[in-house]
């Protein structure tokens, strides 16, 4: 409805515009060369309209008969383009699928159609990666490396080739360009962190490393692998404070505090751990200072006076007293740690073979005691011991980075039994 009354109104126009031009008045004459023209007003008009529109329509033509090549590569391109991002399309689809074959073809396409453009030099890495061509996958990371804007891109993927071929200086390269590329970022942190770990490098791990539950070991290690004393004794601090029972990080700290003249203060540390933890180590670097067993007996009753009734200060008590010739207090501290339910270790049979062979002599009773202490001790249960919690290899001493398995912070202190068959590794 609408389109008609549009049309009628148009059409009055028309004719409403036909009848004023036809009652103009007026003659025209015109003459090139020998041809001449003679109409009317009306006439006229209406010639150089459609002279005019003529024109126009001719020249429109011839422009778009110009345009055709221009046209052609704008379609050519606008055509590889969607080729180009069906193909990208189907390689993420392929490697979301975990399908090597298509997404390394489709990537390759898409890289033929579209270009070395971050996307596809991405893409064809990761899904050459994917196919097990690394080389090919280098390539590209090498390629995107030098993208200015995707710098971070490329080093990242080479950053993990270096990794997974255990490339520890190539990587360390690798890491400290892709941190001034795009620096403070999390994940580059955690790779730092883990490659100073497979390094050695602990001053390191304990710079990158977040809030993690083996802070403690680097702190340690560091301290000890620290030439600079002032440094070291930092390390050995942070240790303490983050555990102040754990014996190596209160040994790594008082020993530097002794190694500085500080030795109340690192008797103090030790102290502090003994009441709330003893621990034979503990024990080993306090008395550590005394020459002679009466000292040391008089350093083992301080120290095992801090905790009493613990059963590592009934066995401190018992070896300092041995030693310097007090077997009856000797034999009584071990005496109430079987009687306060300690289990039968090999420590305390082996002690009470000593005590014997000291008490007895070489007579028949005293051998007789001593091959009975001994029997005890070839049954009883192992003593507490380090060992690593991955691959349940025994150690005479704690160490940061297990020498069996190579896992760091998995060297705990065990009381249990000890696993039949495997060997103890010496410090
Ligand atoms: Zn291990």
């Amino acid at each position: 409805m609408p389109k008609v009354v549009f049309f009628l109104i148009a059409a009055g126009f028309v004719i409403l515009g036909s009848w004023l031009l036809a009652g103009i008045p007026g003659h025209f004459s015109a003459s090139i060369g020998s041809y001449s023209i003679d109409t009317s007003a009306p006439i006229a008009i209406v010639m150089s309209i459609v002279l005019v529109a003529a024109i126009l329509i001719v020249l429109r033509v011839a422009g778009s008969i110009a345009a055709i090549p221009r046209s052609g590569a704008a379609w050519r391109r606008r055509s590889r383009r969607a080729a180009g991002e069906t193909a990208i399309t189907r390689v993420l689809v392929a490697l979301a699928a975990g399908e090597q074959g298509p997404a390394w073809k489709e990537a390759r396409r898409a890289r033929l159609l579209l270009g070395d453009s971050p996307q596809t030099l991405l893409l064809v890495a990761e899904a050459a990666r994917l196919a097990g061509r690394e080389d090919e996958a280098g390539e590209a990371f090498q390629v995107l490396a030098k993208h200015p804007g995707a710098r971070f891109l490329g080093l990242r993927g080479l950053l993990r080739q270096a990794v997974d071929r255990r490339d520890w200086p190539g990587a360390l390269i690798v890491a400290r360009e892709a941190e001034a590329a795009h620096p403070g970022t999390a994940w580059l942190r955690q790779q730092r962190a883990d490659l100073a770990i497979q390094t050695g490098n602990w001053a390191d791990a304990v710079e990158f490393i977040g809030p993690d539950a083996r802070r403690l070991t680097y702190c340690v290690a560091a301290a000890d692998a620290e030439p600079d004393p002032g440094r070291s004794i930092g390390f050995a601090k942070q240790a303490w404070k983050q555990d102040p029972t754990f014996p190596p990080a209160v040994i790594a700290y008082a020993s530097r505090l002794r190694a500085r003249g500080h030795e109340r203060r690192a008797q103090a540390c030790i102290a502090a751990a003994w009441k709330r933890a003893p621990h034979p180590d503990l024990a080993v670097f306090a008395l550590a200072p005394q020459t002679t067993p009466l000292a040391r007996h008089q350093a083992g009753k301080r120290l095992a006076g801090i905790n009493p009734s613990h059963p590592e200060s009934r066995i401190l008590m018992a070896r300092v007293s041995l030693d310097a010739g007090f077997t009856g207090e000797a034999r009584h501290q071990i005496e109430i740690a079987e009687a306060e339910g300690v289990k039968q270790q090999r420590r305390l049979c082996l002690l009470l073979a000593e005590i014997e062979e000291h008490d007895r002599g070489d007579t028949e009773a005293g051998r007789i005691a001593q091959r009975d202490a001994l029997r005890r001790a070839a049954s009883a249960d192992p003593d507490p011991h380090w060992q690593c919690t991955n691959c349940r290899i025994d150690h005479a001493l704690w160490l940061p980075k297990c020498e069996t398995c190579g896992e760091v912070g998995t060297i705990q202190w065990q009381t249990g039994a000890r696993t039949p068959g495997l060997a103890i590794i010496a410090a």
